[in-house]
């Protein structure tokens, strides 16, 4: 028999965070499959693509499908002549096209709406961008939760849900965000129910949101087109911030180091957009529904 390499420390955590990275993705596949957001097909294209879901076992999957479970999956492995534990990238094409015949799309993607997210350093003026974006109608703007203290103009609904420590930690626990992050001391999350139902519903969903809470959609998911709106200069975004007047020293102080490193992270957005004029950056974003 032969021996099993002796790892080191340090690669054994690095196979051990991979393996629980791994997880995590199929864990969503599955979430998402029996939401009814993932056809089969969806999910076999995902797999050309990503390591750990062309690794997922086809049997897990199947059994995530609403109204399947693991005694049809079974079954149907077994009538389709597959083994129980082959992984989706081990299927031959016929097996493949005869799983598609059992499973046809039920959403078709061409329904779904899109999910665009707009992101870039604080003060950039996406609150501004997405609220003519809402206003064209052409966009379902989610609301986000936040811990942050209600400025005097917003209201509470409209702008964010403002939530108590305790309430956010509930939703947390409850999974029930598409996304949070920290910023600026605060917490923000977008609640995942309202989004599902209007992409199911086929609108196109806009979040307005920081770079953390974006790189964890693009995770969960691949098919979100994230945008990155950049300043048209590092001073202009210096004089947003200070102009705004209504964050206290040390929070614009934070605000403005926090920014400089959110703009180096241009790199792991579809799109980037200068906030030069509101109305071509809301052109833009139109023209991209129509476009992909
Ligand atoms: P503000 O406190 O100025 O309204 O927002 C601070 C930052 O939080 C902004 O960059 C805004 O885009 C971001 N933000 C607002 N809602 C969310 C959310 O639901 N999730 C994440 N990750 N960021 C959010």
């Amino acid at each position: 028999m032969p021996i099993p390499p002796k790892l080191t420390a340090q690669q054994r955590a690095a196979a051990l965070a991979k393996s629980t990275a791994s997880r995590q993705v199929r864990a969503a596949v599955k979430a998402r499959v029996k939401l009814g957001e993932l056809s089969l097909s969806a999910v076999f294209d995902l797999a050309q693509n990503d390591e750990a879901i062309a690794k997922m076992r086809v049997a897990e999957l199947l059994e995530s499908f609403a109204g399947v479970g693991k005694i049809r999956a079974l079954a149907m492995l077994e009538r389709l002549q597959i083994s129980q534990t082959r992984r989706i990238q081990g299927l031959g094409v016929a097996q493949r096209q005869n799983l598609l015949k059992e499973f046809p799309d039920r959403v078709a993607a061409a329904q779904r709406g899109k999910l665009i997210v707009l992101s870039g350093p604080g003060g950039v003026g996406k609150s501004t961008v997405a609220k003519a974006l809402r206003e064209t109608g052409e966009f379902w703007v989610s609301v986000s939760a936040t811990t942050r203290i209600a400025r005097h103009n917003e209201v509470d609904g409209v702008d964010y849900f403002f939530y108590s420590d305790e309430e956010f930690d509930s939703a947390v626990k409850s999974a029930l965000f598409l996304e949070w992050a920290e910023f600026a001391g605060n917490r923000y999350g977008t609640p995942r129910k309202p989004v599902e139902d209007a992409l199911r519903d086929g609108k196109s969903v806009l979040l307005e949101i920081e770079i953390a809470g974006a790189k964890q959609v693009k995770e969960s998911a691949p098919e979100a087109i994230l945008i990155f709106l950049q300043p048209p200069s590092w001073e202009e975004l210096v004089s947003r911030l200070e102009g705004r007047g209504t964050d206290s020293p040390e929070r614009r102080a934070a605000r403005l180091a926090l920014a400089q490193e959110e703009l180096a992270q241009v790199g792991i957005f579809d799109h980037s957009l200068v906030n030069e004029r509101v109305e071509e950056v809301v052109a833009s974003l139109i023209g991209l529904l129509n476009n992909r």
